[in-house]
This record gives C-alpha cells, sequence and structure tokens, in this order.
C-alpha cells in the first residue's frame, strides 16, 4: 500500500518538475533541465526508496527528451550532445538514487537499532530497580507484556516431580486463564525435556508431537498460536523456559493474532538471557539456603545429641544405681541411707522430668502448637504462684514487686515458665548464700517501632555473670555458656530458648546483661518486657 503510494507520489513529483519547468522554459536553457529532475530522483530515494527513485530517473529522463528537447514531443533526439547530457543525467540519476536511498536504509537501521537499544534500556533499568530476586523475574516479564504488547509473558523452572511451575506469570488480561496456564506447563516441559524452542526456528515437530502425546485440555483450540518458548541456559545449563504469548488484537475479524518484529524477538531473546542469569542465582541461593538448613540441622542434631547424653545419662545413672542398691536384699542399709537414696532418685526424676517438659515445650512452642492463651493476669499473682513452687530455694528471692501494677493480657502457664526458669537460672548459676532479686515495674518498650507500655521484670543474682559477648548466644538453642559447658552445675541450654519464645509470642522483649555497680557486687540481670494487652 505504501509502496505503491510511493511510486504515485514519485511519479507526480516528475509531473510536477515537467510542469514547472514547462512554465518557466523561456528562463532556463533546456539543458539545465537536468538541475530540476536531480533533486526530484535524490527526494524520491531519501523518502521512498531505490525502486521508486530510479523510476522518477527514467521517467525525467523521458519527460526531458519528449517535452524540452529538439525535436519536441518525439523521443527522437538529433543533436549527439543532447544524447549525451540524457545519458550523462541518467547515469547521475542512478547514482544519486542508489547512493541516498543506501543513506536512507542505513538511517532507518539505525532507527530501528536506537529503539531497540531504548527499550533494552528501559527493561534493565525497570529490572535493576529491583533487588529482591523474587520480584525481578516478574518485573522482566511485565517489560516484555508491555514492550510487545504480548498477551502473557511467563518464567517456569523445574519443580517437583520434574513438573514445569511457573515462577512468574504476567497476563495482559484479568480473565480466567486456568485452561492456557496448563497448556503453558505441557508446551514447556517439552521445550524443557527437547531443548528446542519454539516460535522462533523450526520448532513444528516438536510442537506436533507435544500437541498429539501430551495431555492438553479438551477446551483448548490447538489451532491457536501458541506464541515463543524460548529453554533458559545460564552457565550451560537448561535453568527453565520463558514463554510470550502471542499479541492479540482485535480485527475486522475477531480477534487477530499478529506475528512480532524482529526488534521484539531480539529483545525477547535478551531479556531470557536476564531471566536464565537470575533463574540460576535463585536455584543457587536456594541450594545454598538447603544446605544451610542441613547444616544447622546436623549442628541442632549434634547438640541435641550431646545434651541428652549428658543431661538424661547422668540422672538415669544415679537412679539406676540408687534403685539398684535399694533392690539388693542382702544390703545393709540403714533408714537415713535407704532415705537419702529415695530422695535422690526423686530430685533425679524430677531433673529428667524438668529436661523432658522444656523439650518438649519448646517443641510445642516453635512449632506453633502451643499459641499463647492470653487472658488479663496480676503480675504479682504469678510471682507468688512461682516462688510458691520453687520451695526449696523460695527464702533466697527478694521480691520486690508493687501492688498497682496494671493488669497485662498473657497466657498464665507461659509467663510461669519463663519467670520458673529465669528464677532456677538465677539460683543454680549463685553462691548458695547470695540473694536473688526480682523486681517488677510499668515501663515503656520499642517494640517494632512502636513505643508501647506494659511491665517489666528483673531478676538479678550475685552469680559470675555472663561472658562477655555471649549476651545474645546464650538465648540460642542448646547454647551453654562458656564457663559452664564443663561445669558441675547442669543444664541443657533451653531454658532461655523457651523464655524468648514465649516472650517473644507475648510480642514482647527479653534481655540479659552484667552489672557491676561496685566491685563487691557483680552478677547478671535478666529482664523481660510484656506489653499490656
Ligand atoms: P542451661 O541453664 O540449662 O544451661 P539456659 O538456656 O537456661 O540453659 O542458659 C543458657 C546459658 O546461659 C547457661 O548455660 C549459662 O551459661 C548462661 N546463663 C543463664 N542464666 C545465667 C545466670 N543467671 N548467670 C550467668 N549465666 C547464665
Amino acid at each position: 500500500m505504501l509502496a505503491a503510494s510511493g511510486w504515485l507520489w514519485s511519479a507526480g513529483a516528475v509531473a510536477l518538475g515537467t510542469a514547472c519547468l514547462w512554465i518557466f522554459q523561456s528562463a532556463i536553457d533546456k539543458g539545465q533541465a537536468s538541475l530540476l529532475y536531480l533533486p526530484i530522483v535524490l527526494f524520491c530515494a531519501i523518502r521512498f526508496g531505490y525502486g521508486q527513485a530510479i523510476g522518477a530517473a527514467v521517467l525525467s529522463f523521458f519527460c526531458w527528451d519528449f517535452f524540452f528537447l529538439p525535436p519536441r514531443f518525439t523521443l527522437t533526439v538529433v543533436n549527439p550532445r543532447d544524447t549525451l547530457s540524457l545519458f550523462v543525467f541518467l547515469i547521475a540519476a542512478v547514482v544519486t538514487a542508489r547512493l541516498s536511498s543506501r543513506i536512507r536504509q542505513q538511517a532507518a537501521e539505525a532507527q530501528v537499532r536506537e529503539h531497540e537499544i531504548s527499550t533494552l534500556f528501559n527493561a534493565s533499568e525497570a529490572i535493576s530497580a529491583e533487588i529482591d530476586a523474587d520480584r525481578i523475574l516478574p518485573a522482566l516479564a511485565s517489560q516484555i507484556v508491555s514492550t510487545c504488547r504480548a498477551s502473557r509473558c511467563i518464567v517456569l523452572r523445574q519443580g517437583i516431580a520434574d513438573a514445569m511451575e511457573p515462577v512468574a506469570s504476567v497476563w495482559s488480561d484479568k480473565s480466567d486463564h486456568a485452561v492456557l496456564q496448563s497448556v503453558v506447563q505441557v508446551l514447556a516441559e517439552a521445550v524443557f525435556s527437547d531443548d528446542q524452542e519454539i516460535g522462533f526456528g523450526q520448532s513444528p515437530r516438536l510442537l506436533r508431537r507435544a500437541m498429539e502425546t501430551m495431555e492438553l485440555p479438551a477446551e483448548y483450540d490447538r489451532t491457536e498460536d501458541p506464541g515463543i518458548y524460548v529453554p533458559l541456559h545460564a552457565q550451560s545449563k537448561l535453568v527453565g523456559v520463558l514463554h510470550v504469548g502471542p499479541r492479540i488484537m482485535s480485527g475486522a475479524s475477531g480477534k487477530e493474532t499478529t506475528r512480532f518484529s524482529d526488534t521484539e524477538r531480539r529483545l525477547i531473546l535478551t531479556l531470557s538471557n536476564h531471566a536464565a542469569v537470575v533463574l540460576a542465582r535463585q536455584t543457587l541461593s536456594d541450594q545454598a539456603a538447603e544446605a544451610d538448613a542441613l547444616r544447622r540441622a546436623d549442628t541442632l542434631k549434634d547438640a541435641l545429641l550431646s545434651m541428652v547424653s549428658h543431661e538424661l545419662r547422668s540422672p538415669l545413672a544415679a537412679i539406676k544405681v540408687a534403685a539398684s542398691g535399694l533392690r539388693q536384699s542382702d544390703a545393709v542399709w540403714d533408714s537415713a541411707d535407704r532415705d537419702a537414696a529415695i530422695r535422690g532418685i526423686d530430685v533425679e526424676a524430677d531433673r529428667l522430668i524438668g529436661v523432658v517438659n522444656n523439650l518438649l515445650d519448646l517443641s510445642r512452642l516453635e512449632g506453633g502448637a502451643w499459641a499463647p492463651n492470653r487472658d488479663w493476669c496480676d503480675m504479682a499473682e504469678i510471682v507468688g504462684t512461682v516462688i510458691g513452687q520453687l520451695t526449696a530455694e523460695a527464702d533466697r528471692i527478694i521480691t520486690d514487686v508493687p501492688d498497682d501494677l496494671p493488669l497485662i493480657k498473657v497466657d498464665y502457664v507461659q509467663i510461669m515458665l519463663v519467670l520458673t526458669n529465669l528464677l532456677q537460672n538465677a539460683l543454680k548459676y549463685s553462691n548458695e548464700d547470695s540473694n536473688v532479686e526480682l523486681s517488677a515495674q510499668t515501663d515503656t518498650c520499642d517494640v517494632e517501632g512502636v513505643v508501647v507500655s506494659g511491665v517489666k521484670v528483673s531478676v538479678r543474682d550475685h552469680g559470675p555473670g555472663i561472658t562477655p559477648g555471649e549476651e545474645t548466644k546464650i538465648f540460642e538453642r542448646f547454647f551453654r555458656g562458656d564457663r559452664h559447658r564443663n561445669s558441675t552445675i547442669h543444664g541443657t541450654g533451653v531454658g532461655l530458648t523457651l523464655c524468648r519464645a514465649v516472650v517473644l509470642a507475648h510480642k514482647g522483649q527479653i534481655w540479659a546483661e552484667n552489672y557491676e555497680d561496685d566491685p563487691q557486687s557483680r552478677g547478671s540481670v535478666f529482664q523481660f518486657f510484656l506489653p499490656i494487652g
């Protein structure tokens, strides 16, 4: 259409030039006609292309001869100088047409390249604006959809049981895509297993095989343009598939799909390389996270095993010895020894129960199976109950809990557990003749950037304190302080982890520090804050 109108415009330009020459012929020498015809040829070459320019040159040649060279109104030329002028004009016009159409073509190519580069630049800018790897692929897919006006762009990677799973999908409309989604997955599987693209080169055999042998939904119209599928390679490994749905336009005969231009195809290929790198990076970081999780699970297993071997074996051994002794009929036990053995069994059994309970409570808390059952509670009442249960050493605890503390909405049993663990630690890690001070007060705390009011509880002892640098580590699972790892003081490294899990479940905070008010008085203070509601 454009080419046909180009021919007409070229003929029209020559006709107009001839008319002008005709009007001003008295002022122009017949040999100067070429001065007007050459710019016309140049115009046609730049505006319409080589063919039209040659057409204009030939037409000018005949018009000049017919209208202006004697004998006029015939194509005969009698003067050999005129014949020479005509042919020189024709050669000059053809050379002009050739050169200027080449320049035109180069300009057009440069424009296409510039468009391509600016599109790529926009795309990579939009993608690099995303730091989060999970958002780069959707950003990339939406760039392809918007730049190529594609109906969809989906990035897939191999998931469980070798099925292709979409990791990013962007659709140009919001209708239901369930059928197409499963078609894309099936075709992506074929592309992945054959490592062949669809929609670029020779892929009909793959497409036919996929259409015939793979399970496509019955509702799918198999004559539909499947779009483009590109296998994604990174570091010479196949990491996924990028699919771009065809461009769908509404035409006179309903919806029509239109082919992507070469520039758009190049853009898709370039962005698919980006997608491959991102997918490979994601796979690597997933593998690293998996390896890290395995390593941590291994470390935990080792810690659990060593804890079990220390903390469960020694009380069990003590119980076994005492029980075996009691069972020996010939053993000569006075009543004091018998009582001591029975008390030993009782204490060791309590220790065992404590260890097992702590472990179970921690696993329930961390597994989300023990959510706090919150109700309005009085901290003074919780403190009273806990101290009441620590019968043996309760007299070492000095409390300072005001009566007018506000009620707080917490799980009574869980907060008892926290207090019990902190008090037991303070008692066991300090001298038997030293006191443990427990105080509570109204306070405010910055919780997740918001200042909230609540109650702060402190448990302070006069023991050796926490080894500097271990203030946060001691809250980690199975961690025992440097000083206590091989000491005679029993421990599992679970108590503080449990305390932290409970306090965090109440949206509170817990921390530990040493204090050195005066050189005579050292020790550690464990504090936790619970918001009112
Ligand atoms: P456990 O006491 O069974 O070892 P915890 O989780 O309760 O486990 O405590 C972890 C570690 O924190 C302890 O091993 C100890 O090193 C340190 N710790 C806890 N409480 C105190 C305290 N009151 N004074 C000094 N160190 C403490």
